[in-house]
């Protein structure tokens, strides 16, 4: 059986299965709601520290400009993983196609991410914080995100030079809601330099200095869609493709140890015979 909508203090998730055909896989879509704190010298807030470098002067925010910041915002992240990950299973998981006795493929799973911007009031999931600076020449300001709260610049949604030696492009709110996601840098778990990457390749991952997505980023989904699934889908592992797979074509007269049960079906009996 699988369960289709998840709601979880860290974010939601829904597993849609309803679409899966002989080509077309499922989707596993983490829901985030985001509520976005503008901080504004109206309201007293003149300073920002990021806890190593001195307090920035605060900027006041164009009211066009704030008016559509969450919407860049959620577009630069969602665009940052869109069409780049997807799950194949390595058996059985509740969606053979066509329902019924005889199906001939097997859906994978798409990772999509979606972002709500909620009001405070909403019940978010991550409340962050944005600023506007002009930050002195050779100072830097380091964003950052935990599992509930973070700080962005108001640049960090644009694609920034992040290592000119290495020509590192970056999206900094996509490396930050990374870090939202559960991920840590990809070479070690601290914010030392060495942890963005130990070599040119390493160094341009999103979770380094750069914007490549990389299979092991499909970690919170990995992880996700074990929660959707009853034993059929746990009892195998899933693995992480970069490029779009067509769902697995069965094997000729391949006859299903248990009752194929098809998008949204039930199971009726276990694959070692028992009845569920
Ligand atoms: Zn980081």
């Amino acid at each position: 059986m699988i369960t289709h909508l998840i709601r979880s203090s860290d974010y939601d998730s829904s597993l849609v299965t309803t679409n899966c055909s002989t080509v077309t896989n499922a989707h596993l879509t983490l829901r985030v709601r985001v509520h976005v704190v503008y901080r504004d010298p109206a309201r007293g807030q003149t300073t920002v520290s990021d806890g190593e470098g001195p307090p920035v002067p605060v900027l006041p925010w164009e009211p066009a400009f704030r008016s559509v910041w969450g919407g860049l915002f959620k577009r630069a992240v969602e665009n940052t993983f869109k069409n780049k990950l997807w799950l194949k299973p390595t058996g059985y998981w509740g969606c053979d196609v066509p329902a019924g006795p005889n199906p001939t493929h097997r859906p994978n799973v798409k990772c999509c991410l979606f972002i709500k911007l909620v009001s405070a009031s909403d019940d978010p999931h991550l409340t962050m914080q944005v600023h506007r600076t002009n930050l002195p020449p050779g100072q830097i300001f380091r964003s950052f995100m935990g599992r509930h709260e973070g700080e962005l610049a108001h640049t960090d949604v644009f694609p920034e030079v992040i290592h000119p030696a290495e020509a590192h492009v970056q999206v900094v709110a996509a490396h930050e809601f990374a870090h939202f996601l559960g991920l840590s840098h990809p070479h070690c778990r601290s914010s030392d330099i060495i942890c963005y990457g130990s070599t040119a390749h390493q160094r341009g991952d999103l979770l380094g200095d750069g914007n490549r997505v990389e299979a092991w980023h499909a970690r919170p989904w990995q992880l996700r869609i074990r929660r959707h699934l009853d034993h059929y889908g746990r009892a195998h592992r899933w693995t992480v493709v970069t490029r779009r797979p067509v769902p697995e074509r069965l094997p000729p007269n391949y006859v299903p140890t248990t009752t194929s049960f098809g998008p949204g079906g039930m199971p009726a009996a276990r694959r070692d015979g028992g009845v569920e």
